[in-house]
């Protein structure tokens, strides 16, 4: 029997970033489990780390280049050249050879380019690629096509915390370490269903708040952290500005704040507190007239004033993020920080729970439209993901290469985005399966998965981790199809290794990496480094300065805006309105679009469809199964769960599942600075489905 070898590396699934151990027996994944000292995972994996690794031996697996055949019938030039050279797959594809299917890519990209321009070009990566082929997608946008149309999934996410941090603190990643939890007084979460989304840091949440009691939990309805909470806040939708403001009030107002950190380390304070105290919907007092909610009166002030009087961390997710005003909120919650002085050493801080492996290094890369790496300006700024998709339908873009990103699913506007994506005359798509956004592209490269190759995550802490094969593959990785492309398209990349690229991104992005040498962070697995790392790395940010040009916290404030469910509220028309408020959100067993959790039966037998959770009150009107229906578009049959702690009108659904169609519920509406979709609030009607029948 041939030996079991077991090899470490990184979870490919959230932005906890957990080290793992693969048990592995002629070239298959036995087992993952995580060791006892694990720096990140404590020696305990949530159940996508530790069973969610069937994917990698799936049988439906992208194996060849996929070459659809109804694209080169409307290329009959391309047809022409490369027919002889093409493989029978199915009825809709043909596949062919690497070298044939990138010389296809890079024929038709000459011919766009010559055409329209190369500005009809443009780029969307995942945020599951390592930095490696992150870095090379960029750069083949920018440099090898000439666009600057590149953008990441990040846009759908935590744009807003890079955005609200950049403007407050200078830099859009968090602060410390996740064991400074360990160390800190007090923990505020906000917006974060941390024990489904990010289960290992919860472990630590949860370990403090059992032995201090000292966690307050912020969100639209009751999570499983919430349990545990001294302050289980739940506020209407779109008040999250309102309430941390009204934080900001009460320690203003009681002068809580810390006046030598204000006087050396921040600007702008006299102005912020001058709008704040004057700011009618700043004051708590607010919530006295806010029906269902008024016990917000007392309670917000009293999380204002442990935060305030305590060294303090605040940990928050897409609750906040995703919303209209979502880079405000962010300021709002640096505004905090700053007024504390909770930020700048151990135990306190700002921690923006990334969701995805690598959502961090994808946005160091600079695979941002308006950032190069190391977040340098772009001699051109490019368009954001939703601008893309209107130049799309408006016949501006023509092309969309798409490296490990579901656009087809995971962004709002659903109906909006399928009728863009038909404008095109080609889509490219590296993938592992047949996604939803796989499907509509016209060739598709089946590259390796985390699991089979070498590179550079970092994750929401900016520890760096470089993966190291579990298994051996045959299959490119993605960087590798960038470099042959580019090739054919007359460009010099001339990468040998993905050590080559990210000896290239030490040097491009030197501010933050480099001194992460291959050899130092193989060196370094168990510990991990934190960026900026030189010589040393950095685990706490802003030690003694800020970093922004001047080294100074800036003060911004922004005043919440009276709408949405609060508006209703206090307008006496909440009760008699019809629609519900819908929010969205993960569950423990799958991550974003399924397409790698749906096929370990240990995650998807119990969730093989999205679950929506409603008020134990509405039991007798929906019934089982309803249709949600919002003025953009339907969603497909869901199951109804009931819970007794839901406020009236909230609803929650998760939305891993492409066939239950939650995105065709959102449109436009997005963050005001940095266009993230507003997928935590959407006004809903609810239609029973009578029969109970269930979607296949
Ligand atoms: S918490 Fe995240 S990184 Fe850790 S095992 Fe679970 S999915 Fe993987």
């Amino acid at each position: 029997m041939p030996k079991k070898v077991e090899k470490e590396s990184v979870c490919t699934y959230c932005g906890v970033g957990c080290d793992i151990v693969g048990v592995v027996q002629e070239q298959e994944i036995k087992k993952i489990y995580a060791k006892k000292d694990g720096v990140v995972s404590q020696g305990k994996l949530c159940i996508k780390g530790k069973y969610g690794f069937d994917f990698v031996h799936s049988r439906d697996r992208i194996k060849s280049p996929l070459i659809k055949k109804s694209f080169l019938e409307k290329n009959p030039k391309l047809k022409e050249k490369y027919q002889e050279k093409l493989a029978e797959f199915n009825k809709d594809y043909f596949t062919s050879s690497l070298e044939i299917a990138t010389s296809i890519v890079a024929d038709k990209l000459k011919q766009i380019i010559q055409k329209y321009s190369p500005k009809s070009f443009c780029a969307i990566g995942g945020a599951r690629s390592n930095c490696e082929s992150a870095y090379l997608l960029q750069k083949f946008c920018r440099k090898t096509i000439g666009s600057p149309h590149i953008d990441n999934c990040a846009r759908v996410c935590h744009s807003p915390s890079l955005k609200g941090m950049k403007e407050t603190i200078g830099e859009g990643a968090a602060t410390n370490p996740y064991n400074d939890i360990y160390e800190s007084e007090f923990l505020l979460v906000i917006g974060s269903n941390t024990m489904e989304a990010h289960p290992i840091i919860a472990n630590r949440i949860v370990d403090s708040a059992r032995q201090n009691n000292n966690l307050a939990v912020i969100d639209v309805r009751p999570t499983r952290l919430a349990k545990l909470a001294r302050y289980n806040c739940i506020i209407p939708f779109e008040s999250n500005l309102l309430i941390l403001n009204a934080m900001a009030y009460v320690i203003l107002n009681e002068e809580l704040y810390d006046k030598e950190f204000i006087a050396t380390r921040t600007k702008g304070f006299r102005e912020y507190k001058d709008s704040i105290l004057n700011d009618p919907y700043a004051n708590p007092e607010i919530f006295k007239k806010i029906e269902g909610y008024e016990y917000l009166a007392k309670m917000v002030p009293k999380i204002a004033r442990e935060y305030a009087l305590k060294k303090s961390m605040i940990l928050w997710g897409l609750g906040v993020t995703e919303h209209i005003d979502g880079s405000y909120a962010v300021m709002a919650l640096a505004n905090l920080a700053l007024l504390t002085g909770n930020i700048g050493k151990s135990g306190a801080g700002l921690m923006p729970l990334r969701g995805q492996n690598n959502v961090q290094g994808a946005c160091d890369m600079g695979c941002l439209p308006y950032y190069d790496p190391d977040y340098q300006t772009p001699k051109e700024i490019g368009l954001m993901t939703p601008e893309l998709i209107d130049a799309m339908l408006e016949g501006k873009i023509k092309a969309l290469y798409n490296m490990g990103e579901d656009i087809a699913h995971i962004h709002p506007n659903q109906n909006k985005v399928q009728k863009a994506l038909k404008n095109l005359e080609l889509i490219v798509v590296q993938e592992l399966f047949m996604t939803e956004i796989a499907k509509k592209a016209d060739i598709v490269f089946g590259v390796k998965s985390a699991y089979e190759k070498v590179g550079v995550y970092v994750n929401a802490m900016r520890r760096l981790h470089l993966s190291q094969p579990l298994i051996e593959s045959d299959l490119p990785d993605d960087w590798e199809i960038l470099k042959m492309i580019d090739n054919k398209l007359g460009g010099d990349f001339d990468y040998k290794s993905s050590e080559d690229v990210w000896d290239e991104v030490r040097k491009v992005a030197h501010r933050r990496f480099s001194g992460a040498k291959y050899y130092r962070l193989k060196r370094h697995r168990k510990r991990g480094m934190q960026w900026p790392i030189y010589y040393e790395d950095t685990p706490i940010l802003h030690l003694l300065d800020f970093r922004t040009k001047d080294g100074l916290g800036n003060f911004i404030y922004n005043q919440w805006k009276k709408r949405g469910m609060v508006k209703e509220i206090l307008n006496k028309e909440f009760k008699t309105k019809k629609h519900y408020y819908l929010t969205t959100g993960r569950t423990l067993a799958h991550y974003n679009n399924s397409a790698q959790t749906k096929r370990s039966s240990k995650l998807n037998d119990k969730y093989d469809g999205d679950i929506l959770l409603a008020p134990a009150t509405d039991k007798d009107i929906f019934g089982d199964f309803v249709v949600l229906k919002s003025i953009y578009g339907e969603s497909e049959v869901l199951k109804v769960k009931y819970l007794e702690e839901m406020k009236p009108k909230t609803l929650f659904c998760t939305f891993h599942h492409a066939k239950s169609k939650i995105n065709y519920l959102f449109g436009d509406e997005s963050d005001e600075l940095v266009k993230t979709a507003c997928f935590k609030s959407i006004k809903v009607e609810v239609i029973p489905v009578s029969g109970g029948m269930e979607f296949s």
